[in-house]
């Protein structure tokens, strides 16, 4: 019998949040050895300033990462739009291999293209600007090499003004937008999506004009955020759903 695999994504983790941590906690002690992998398809932290921003959350998350690692399930991280600086060094400590977007699962139902999702939301034209910039490795290994206290300040700034963005954008410019998830889907010639980032969680089917792969469907699978309720996909053989569940505080 093989084992199922998981997959979260958006979970935010931040010292003001102990209860997603333990959350978190919770999660892996519940499945710890009883999964093939588990995918963390990005912002697993709400914020991250580089592999020497250690913090009690970040602590906590190596540790019960690293102990679920051992106990026989692969590990796997994604960078998100928050901590897109997470870097080897903090992933080795998780037990953990960073991967990059996209991914190409290969499993029992077929292909399963992994990413964040911030990509397909290309209607956030001011978003898309500031991501190329941020991912530039120049701009990285600039930012990286300022001292914490700076990086600090930075990330203070950017959130200010991301939440002023936010709040002046139409909602729908925060989702993916379809003809993008169109085209991608067909470049990657894969029929089967699985992204987080836009705190929708659902289970979208989308109706193909042309096949891709043989198939006249395609499916886009969205994780959802953790709060009140957590999220996860799960695919166990052919089985793959989205489950999710309380999150008592
Ligand atoms: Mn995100």
């Amino acid at each position: 019998m093989s084992k199922p695999i998981l997959f979260i994504s958006d979970l935010h983790l931040q010292d003001d949040r102990p209860d997603l941590t333990r959350a978190l906690l919770k999660f892996l002690q519940e499945h710890q050895g009883k999964c093939e992998a588990l995918y963390i398809l990005g912002d697993l932290f709400e914020v991250w300033l580089g592999d020497d921003g250690i913090t009690a959350t970040s602590e906590a998350v190596a540790q019960g990462l690293s102990e679920f690692a051992g106990c026989g399930s692969d590990v796997y991280l994604m960078h998100g739009n928050r901590d897109f600086l997470m870097g080897t060094e903090f992933a080795a400590r998780c037990g953990a291999s960073l991967l990059t977007e996209p991914h190409r699962l290969h499993s029992k139902l077929g292909d399963i293209v992994l990413m964040h999702g911030d990509t397909l939301c290309t209607d956030d034209t001011e978003y898309q600007a500031f991501r190329s910039m941020v991912r530039s490795a120049a701009w990285q290994a600039d930012f990286l090499a300022r001292d914490l206290e700076a990086r600090i300040a930075f990330a203070q700034q950017a959130r200010q003004q991301s939440s002023v963005a936010t709040a002046g954008k139409q909602d729908d410019i925060m989702d993916v937008n379809q003809a993008s998830v169109l085209e991608f889907l067909q470049r990657v010639d894969c029929p089967r999506l699985l992204h987080g980032h836009t705190h929708r969680p659902d289970v979208h089917s989308i109706d193909l004009q042309s096949e891709i792969d043989g198939s006249s469907e395609a499916i886009r699978m969205v994780l959802g955020d953790w709060g009140e309720r957590g999220w996860f996909s799960e695919l166990d053989g052919e089985h793959w759903q989205l489950k999710q569940f309380s999150i008592s505080t």
